[in-house]
């Protein structure tokens, strides 16, 4: 494959946009990669699609010796789907809904969660069919809040998105295990340096759930790790949400009293803290006024009625006034520490009923530490405190955590049969019964995947390709085109290059030396093969590597197979 520079729509930047503020943002903008159509919305010029084409490859190939399988939707999805899953209510203004001329509504898929399972339903009919994971690679839509940071965080973006349909939990756990290894593998063949982390399940719900997180200075995400023993977690998942009650709760404990005056339900005590509730599994405790005990614990995804199960509040045991002071705690009242799933609220209710409580729930001693002022908080108070942070405890061997920032590339997510359920999907079992699917679904972002490589690899000339991704993998760089042993050496060249299969770019261009030389860099392709006047007499030119830097001067016969 040989590109010429002059006929390339690649138009570059001299100077950083004014708009981006992150380093892939304005380079990705620089060399003429993307350009902004709209907020939110990019348009992938010639090389920045090359790139995108290759990373899609490897998902391609590992999710197909994965098990699985390429399909491909519509982007356009009727309501009916999402009313059935109860997610035309709950996704907010984030989905964006069309109508068609007789008015019938739907949305342009943000996720495809529902049309999947309604693909499969009444198809997959015995469990000898199962397990099946079916992927596709497709635009998807959200309407962000906040567009930004150029491919990071757009309003239409390409996304690799899988959904498998197992028998039973043990297969969706086999498949899942099975996807965290596809992922490993094409997050490390894309060049990233990502960890796994511990994840808020957020919209799509579910039980069980990993982020894959690029390590990046300016990456949106906050990430907690401990390097003791490796546990990391997105802080969302690693904040415990924490609802105050002061007054007496109803008997079916559905509702608390908060200090603003009349009862209020879940959905409310999240709204009043500023929580999406649907769009989160932490946990909410709600408080009991004076004299009475703790009504509820609810974790991430239980549903009401788990509240009125929690009410038993099992074995727990008072702690006496010396262990509460050995955990350097005074009577009063305490305030949360950052909790992996776990909730710690107590207000003015009586401390030790409490503690014990969550010493009854398991929760290691070093969350209880932290005393808190015995005063009203703000929700913005009440969420900082609840947030993990570094130094505090790490939940499975109590070293001081650290935080890191990252961007979420790619997520999977052991759904269990909460789509399949809403949407009556079932096949027969062994024996003959109806069950529900227990299904998965997987994520990777794939433009964002493109903007992370960037975000990870470049420095202050510009971007620093890794090979597997890189938009082509050698630049001939001949310093005058008008030069008559030059130009013909550097087109000789660059066709041996191509006939091996060698993706080259030739800057045919009759442009000054530097700034041909700035515009490689920018570029970032992994080699450079400059040719001089001089050089090429004495039959020579320069390679360099992108990467480090180095320059060697190399004999014209012997750059193919150097770069081969
Ligand atoms: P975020 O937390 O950044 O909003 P998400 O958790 O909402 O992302 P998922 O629903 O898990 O995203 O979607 C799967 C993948 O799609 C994400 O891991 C991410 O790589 C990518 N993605 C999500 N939203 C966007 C977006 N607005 N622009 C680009 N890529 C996105
Ligand atoms: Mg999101
Ligand atoms: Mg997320
Ligand atoms: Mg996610």
């Amino acid at each position: 494959m040989l590109e010429k520079m002059s006929r390339l729509y690649a138009p570059t930047l001299k100077e950083d946009p004014t708009e981006a503020d992150l380093a892939s943002h304005k380079l990705l903008l620089r060399a003429g990669m993307i350009r902004k159509t709209a907020s939110g919305l990019y348009s992938y010029l010639p090389l920045a699609w090359r790139s995108l084409e290759k990373i899609e490859t490897i998902v391609r190939e590992e999710m197909d010796s994965h098990g699985g399988q390429e399909v491909l939707l519509p982007v356009l999805t009727p309501a009916e789907l999402w009313r059935e899953s109860g997610r035309w209510d709950v996704y907010g203004p984030e989905l964006m809904r069309v109508q068609d001329r007789h008015e019938r509504e739907f949305a342009l898929g943000p996720t495809h969660e529902e049309t999947m399972t309604d693909l499969v339903n009444h198809e997959l009919k015995s469990y000898k069919q199962l397990p099946q994971n079916l992927y596709q690679i497709q635009q998807k839509f959200r309407d962000e809040l906040r567009p930004r940071f150029g491919l990071m965080r757009g309003r239409e973006f390409i996304m690799k998105d899988a959904y498998s349909f197992d028998a039973d939990e043990a297969g969706l756990k086999a498949t899942y295990d099975q996807m965290y290894d596809a992922y490993d593998r094409i997050f490390k063949r894309c060049g990233l340096h990502c960890v796994p982390v511990a994840a808020d399940s957020g919209q799509i719900g579910g039980s069980s759930s990993i982020e894959f997180m690029a390590l990046a200075e300016y990456g949106e995400a906050a990430i907690v790790h401990c390097d003791q023993c490796g546990y990391a977690a997105d802080e969302e998942a690693a904040t415990a949400v924490i609802a105050v009650a002061d007054g007496p709760a109803t008997p079916d404990g559905e509702m608390v009293e908060l200090d603003t005056p009349g009862a209020h339900t879940i959905e409310e005590v999240a709204a009043l803290l500023g929580v999406d509730r649907s769009a989160t599994r932490k946990s909410i405790a709600l408080v009991n006024g004076v004299g009475e005990p703790v009504v509820a614990i609810v974790p991430g995804d239980h549903e009401l009625n788990d509240v009125k199960a929690s009410h038993a509040f099992g074995d727990y045991r008072l702690m006496t006034d010396e262990e509460l002071e050995s955990l350097g705690l005074v009577k009063g009242c305490i305030g949360p520490v950052g909790l992996p799933e776990g909730v710690l609220c107590v207000c003015d209710i009586s401390l030790q009923q409490s503690l014990s409580w969550l010493v009854g729930a398991n929760l290691p001693e070093k969350h209880l530490a932290g005393a808190c002022p015995g005063r009203d908080f703000t929700p913005d108070e009440w969420l900082d405190l609840a947030s993990a942070k570094a130094g505090d405890r790490c939940p499975e061997c109590g070293a001081p955590l650290k935080e890191a920032r990252g961007i979420e590339v790619g997520q999977i997510f052991q759904l269990g049969d909460k789509y399949s359920r809403a949407l009556h999907a079932t096949f027969l079992d062994q024996d003959g019964k109806e069950r529900f699917f227990q299904m998965g679904c997987y994520g990777i972002g794939v433009t964002r995947t493109l903007a992370a490589v960037v975000e990870q690899s470049h420095d202050e000339a510009g971007i620093v390709w890794p090979v597997p991704v890189a938009p082509f993998e050698v630049e001939v760089l001949p310093l005058d085109v008008s030069d008559d042993l030059v130009w013909p050496a550097a087109q000789r060249l660059a066709d041996e290059l191509a006939a091996l299969g060698v993706q080259t770019l030739l800057d045919d261009r009759k442009e000054r030396a530097g700034v041909k030389f700035n515009d490689a860099d920018l570029l970032g392709l992994p080699y450079q093969v400059v040719l001089g006047k001089r050089g090429v007499k004495n039959g020579t030119v320069e390679l360099k590597d992108r990467a480090d830097g180095e320059r060697t001067d190399v004999p014209l016969e012997d750059v193919a197979s150097q770069v081969a």
